[in-house]
């Protein structure tokens, strides 16, 4: 890899001079002529600085709570003319945002995916969770013979499709995922196929992992590669009995009992979908 390189958060914004001289503290060799701005595994930025695990754990550290923007330049051989102003690498909401916006203020934009358009939140996430949530709100009410009974409302045995409950949110996606890739079409955003890599200052190679894949040029780049579920060490994913949540939005079986490791809101809402239609659940709390 070139020696300017990448950090991975997915907030975007100029790296601050105290932020960069606060990061040449950490005792190593010193950040020349970087501008960052913003992705996932930011520690993937450091490999070639071949930092060991402490200095990678204190970078991680020190970049955690900050906002950070990148992209890669002034290093090297940069081009002198461009294919677009701007390069995003990633069409998740973050990615089709910064298009809109650039496109907005007159830039020429292309938006590199490796995977589906609209990302986590559309296909794996927000979108989903929120279709199987009104699910699972609606059977809850259902179930509530007592409640329907005061209001006159007699129900009885409601039950669910599974495989229709999963279509139902797998359609949504689809059909938002439809819509966002229309509109980024319709601004004239050029949707580029295929993994993104910075291969140097403004230049991005994107197509087929393993293949030679075509290369284009970029003023600037935008890295909004998002996220992925975080699994602990030591934990195999084999999709049928350790899962993730984007296997259980697929919704492909609902278990009788589920252990859900982790209790932020996407645990909480996969605790209420899967209580709701029938799983027992438990939380543990694991010092991990
Ligand atoms: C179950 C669940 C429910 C959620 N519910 C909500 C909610 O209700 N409200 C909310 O605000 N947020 C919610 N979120 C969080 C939300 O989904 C994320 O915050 C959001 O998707 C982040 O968007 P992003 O564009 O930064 O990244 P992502 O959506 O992860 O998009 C990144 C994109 O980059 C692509 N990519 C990665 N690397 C490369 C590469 N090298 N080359 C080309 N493409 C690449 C990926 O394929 C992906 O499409 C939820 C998340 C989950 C998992």
């Amino acid at each position: 890899m070139h020696s300017s390189s990448v950090l991975s958060l997915s907030n975007c914004s100029v790296l601050k001079r105290s932020h960069r001289n606060q990061i040449e503290k950490l005792s190593f060799t010193p950040l020349k002529n970087l501008r960052f701005c913003g992705l996932r595994n930011e520690i993937l930025a450091f490999e070639f600085l071949k930092l060991n695990r402490c200095e990678t754990q204190r970078v991680r550290n020190f970049l955690r709570n900050k906002i950070v923007s990148a992209s890669v330049a002034e290093n090297g051989n940069a081009p002198t003319s461009f294919d677009y102003d701007l390069v995003i690498i990633g069409a998740g909401v973050g990615g089709h945002g910064a298009a809109l916006h650039a496109v907005e203020k007159g830039l020429k934009t292309a938006i590199i995916e490796g995977d589906v358009i609209g990302g986590t939140c559309v296909n794996r996430g927000c979108v989903p969770s929120k279709a199987l949530l009104a699910v699972s709100g609606r059977m809850r009410e259902l179930k509530n013979e007592h409640h329907l009974k005061a209001l006159g409302i007699q129900v009885s045995g409601a039950g669910y499709d599974r495989q229709a409950v999963a279509d139902h949110a797998n359609n949504l996606a689809s059909k938002i995922r439809n819509n966002l890739t229309n509109s980024l079409k319709a601004l004239g955003v050029d949707i580029l196929t295929g993994v993104g890599t910075i291969t140097g200052p403004q230049r991005v190679k994107y197509g087929k992992v393993g293949f030679s894949g075509s290369e284009v040029t970029a003023r600037d780049i935008i890295i909004a590669t998002g996220s992925v579920p975080f699994v602990p060490r030591g934990i195999e994913v084999d999709g049928k009995t350790v899962i993730t949540s984007d296997h259980a939005l697929k919704l492909e079986f609902v278990p009788e009992w589920i252990a859900i490791v982790g209790s932020g809101y996407i645990g909480l809402e996969f605790s209420d979908v899967y209580t709701a239609l029938g799983s027992e659940v438990v939380s543990p709390l694991l010092n991990l």
